[in-house]
């Protein structure tokens, strides 16, 4: 099988879907692994290091993509703010599709990855098991996220994290508070700790409160009812509007008196709740700063601009997008792994096939034969469920 790796041409996305050490085990399991010509540049990785791994290089991207059964991809074939990739024009029916498609986050777009006749694969769909963890890439990305927000925030804060006793006096330790304890909230609390830092952090989901304490960070205890705020994948559920201006009203004493807060908290498929409000952000002192890494999903603060960077009464508020990019030699490795055990397991388990017994394989593939068959996605985009054989 000829699978294709090409430069990823998302804006702003400087990771690459396959590095040269997963290509052995590629290779292995029969792929025969075309790469664009200067693909892991921006990442770190050189094309004759892919050459020296048995790769084939291929400058055009027209006769990469018609020369490929099999495309391996980062986001190239994502929607671009609702506008269809570029690459879609290349695609042609009976095509294999995988990357990180944002099947819930746009779901026109896996309508019109059906309509091309691929058959889509979206990585962010990999079920939260045991059994798949070693494929999960949004782990792996909000892993690269917690540690960069903290970074980002160091960089922006005009105060040092750790405790310093020196001849000119003594600085007290920054306060950071990590709202949202998931992947990326946890590695935030282990980054900033290193940093010095004294941390609380707040997540709604109960069983995470050991986690935090296992960082050597206090978990903010408020008084909320949240027995069910966590679903059975371990996710957390969406709550009703009452729930999270009672939450604001808990969190804003603590908010107040923390020079940094990084917020992560986010609901699968939903827009991220409003955490933040702008009196909140008024409350706090001037010169503290705000890491929104749910700005992506709209943000958990009310004057976060996705993207950007703000400032509201002295407080800096950031807003960063594709923050994993950002690290994309570590990024592309820890995807590329993630991304060749999956392809290695999905072939041997019914990838190829019409109707997949695996649910690994079957809970990721958005699109197939015409049809997007995905049935959160197909609920997403209001379309009855489809009657299986
Ligand atoms: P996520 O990115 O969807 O959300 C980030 C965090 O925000 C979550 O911890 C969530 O509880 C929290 N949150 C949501 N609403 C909130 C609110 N109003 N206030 C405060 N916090 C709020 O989640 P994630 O980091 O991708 O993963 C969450 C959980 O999924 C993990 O902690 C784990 O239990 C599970 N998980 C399992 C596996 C596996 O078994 N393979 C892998 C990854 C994650």
């Amino acid at each position: 099988m000829i699978a294709a790796v090409p430069k990823d041409d998302f804006p702003g996305e400087a990771r690459v879907a396959v590095v040269p050490a997963v290509l052995p085990s590629l290779v292995k399991a029969g792929l025969s692994i075309r790469v664009q010509t200067g693909a892991g540049l921006a990442a770190g990785f050189d094309d004759a290091d892919y050459v020296s791994k048995g790769a084939t290089l291929v400058a055009d991207r027209d006769e990469l993509f018609s020369g490929a059964e099999l495309l391996l991809t980062v986001r190239s074939l994502a929607s671009r703010r609702g506008e269809p990739s570029p690459d879609l024009a290349r695609l042609r029916r009976g095509q294999l599709v995988v990357g990180m498609l944002d099947p819930l986050g746009d779901s026109a777009g896996a309508q019109r990855l059906a309509a091309a006749g691929v058959t889509a694969v979206a990585l962010e769909l990999i079920p939260r098991t045991t059994r798949a963890q070693s494929m999960d890439v949004l782990s792996s990305m909000a892993t690269l996220v917690g540690y960069r927000s903290v970074l980002l925030a160091a960089e922006a804060l005009p105060r040092i994290f750790p405790m310093l006793m020196t001849a000119a006096g003594t600085i007290r330790p920054a306060k950071v508070l990590v709202v949202g304890a998931g992947v990326a909230g946890l590695q935030a609390i282990a980054t900033a700790k290193r940093l010095g830092a004294v941390v609380e952090a707040y997540d709604v989901r109960p069983a995470v409160k050991e986690q935090v304490q296992s960082l050597g960070a206090r978990f903010v205890e408020l008084p909320l009812e949240t027995a069910a705020a966590q679903d059975a994948g371990g996710y957390a559920k969406a709550q009703d509007e009452e729930f999270y201006r009672k939450q604001r009203e808990l969190m804003a004493k603590v908010i107040a008196q923390s020079d940094v807060v990084i917020t992560t908290a986010a609901v699968p498929g939903k827009k991220a709740p409003v955490l933040v409000t702008q009196a909140m952000v008024a409350g706090m002192a001037r010169g503290s700063v705000i890491v929104d890494v749910a700005a992506e999903q709209g943000g958990n603060c009310e004057l976060t601009k996705p993207g950007e960077r703000t400032s509201f009464q002295g407080v800096t508020v950031l807003g960063p997008l594709n923050v994993a990019s950002a690290l994309p030699f570590d990024a592309s490795q820890m995807y590329a792994k993630n991304l060749s055990t999956f392809l290695i397991h999905a072939l041997k388990q019914g990838l190829l096939e019409a109707a997949p017994q695996d649910d690994i394989v079957r809970e990721t593939r958005v699109a197939h034969a015409g049809e997007v068959v995905q049935p959160r996605v197909r609920e997403q985009l209001g379309l009855p469920a489809l009657v299986t054989a």
